[in-house]
């Protein structure tokens, strides 16, 4: 397995790639005071404007040259989609024709946004609609921000955005550089201004890259994919992983707790017959144990045209008491929006076919 660490897709730079250093030295080329900078990131991120137009202690002609060297919004939304249990999902559109996705998933006061690091992904989980249709390209930082501040804007005014997590589409650490300075725009406080404990970053697992991350300085959450307590069985499920040892991601993922202090989360998808035998429960509450780690059990979501089922609410009950047992800290995740198409990569998979294109 090899990862392309690099952002591939340079594009037009929008304003949610700059960071203030970045801002202050485009508007120091066109003789701007510093303090435009303060003012335009205040405008965008703290007011969530969607257009310069809308900044209105600007002079007319700046907002107009950072409309055409900085743009602010790229995408359009091209659907949105809300479940009975309110989780909304966007599908949104790039210039360049692709589309990706982005959820709000509304939990108590928790508002959660589900956002995505690549168009398609690379990985192919033999469960997942994403992995079919395999990698389209990367996000840039500013498209992975942008689509947590589309989120952001469907909270109500009494409902501020708590948390982010990149678990949409994609492998974030496959895209290493731009999933970090994302992570970065979207904790910092003259970004998106989320907590760094409320950010999760979802891997199925680069054991350099999660050491490298653990190296940023950042407070954030790891989750790792397992699905499966075996290589043999992992390799299965998760092929991209062939020759990523389930050893060499627990010592990946101490050294994460050792660098961070945070433990990690163990993700665990329950493929009915395949994945969620009372043996695969003991096998996970031993490698859970072997490293600082909590689990997350999932239950699939059936997935239209792939054979694998969810698992009978027994089975999954049986599954975590016998991790529990062992002393593991693990619960059940609920699914949501199921009447909507929740499970990553449906939504655009849908409109795909629905414009001939899968
Ligand atoms: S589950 Fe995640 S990592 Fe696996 S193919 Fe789908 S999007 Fe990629």
């Amino acid at each position: 397995m090899t990862a392309d660490t690099t952002s591939s897709e340079p594009g037009a730079r929008t304003l949610f790639d700059h960071d203030p250093t970045a801002l202050a030295e485009l508007l120091a080329s066109w003789k701007e005071p510093a303090f435009r900078g303060r003012q335009v990131l205040e405008w965008a991120y703290r007011h969530g404007v969607t257009s310069y137009d809308e900044m209105t202690n600007l002079p007319k002609g700046l907002r107009a040259k950072l409309a055409a060297d900085a743009p602010l919004y790229e995408s359009t939304i091209v659907r949105q989609q809300e479940a009975s249990d309110r989780t909304v999902k966007l599908l949104l559109g790039w210039p360049d024709g692709t589309r990706s996705e982005c959820v709000l998933i509304p939990d108590g006061t928790r508002r959660t946004a589900c956002i995505s690091t690549q168009v398609g992904c690379p990985v192919g989980c033999v469960f997942c609609a994403s992995g079919l249709d395999g990698l389209q390209r990367q996000l840039t930082s500013g498209q992975i921000v942008e689509q947590a501040m589309r989120v952001r804007g469907l909270c109500g005014e009494d409902d501020r955005l708590s948390n982010v997590v990149f678990m949409g589409l994609g492998e974030p650490l496959a895209n290493y550089e731009a999933t970090v300075r994302a992570v970065r725009t979207i904790n910092e406080a003259w970004g998106v201004g989320i907590g760094a404990r409320k950010i999760t970053v979802s891997t199925v697992g680069l054991p350099k890259q999660m050491r490298m991350l653990a190296d940023e300085g950042l407070q954030i959450t790891l989750a790792l994919s397992l699905h499966a307590p075996t290589d043999e069985l992992r390799r299965q499920i998760i092929p991209w992983a062939e020759r990523v040892e389930i050893e060499s991601l627990v010592e990946a993922a101490n050294y994460f707790f050792q660098r961070t202090g945070r433990e990690v989360t163990l993700e665990y998808i329950l493929l009915g017959g395949l994945n969620d035998a009372p043996e695969h429960a003991r096998q996970l509450a031993s490698v859970s144990k072997r490293m600082r780690s909590n689990v997350n059990v999932l239950l699939y979501n059936p997935v239209e045209g792939l054979p694998y089922r969810r698992p009978t609410d027994a089975n999954a009950e049986r599954f975590v008491a016998i991790v529990a047992e062992r002393g593991v800290n693990s619960h059940v995740r609920r699914s949501r929006g199921l009447d909507i198409d929740a499970a990553c990569g449906q939504l655009r998979r849908r409109e795909a076919r629905l414009r001939g294109e899968a």
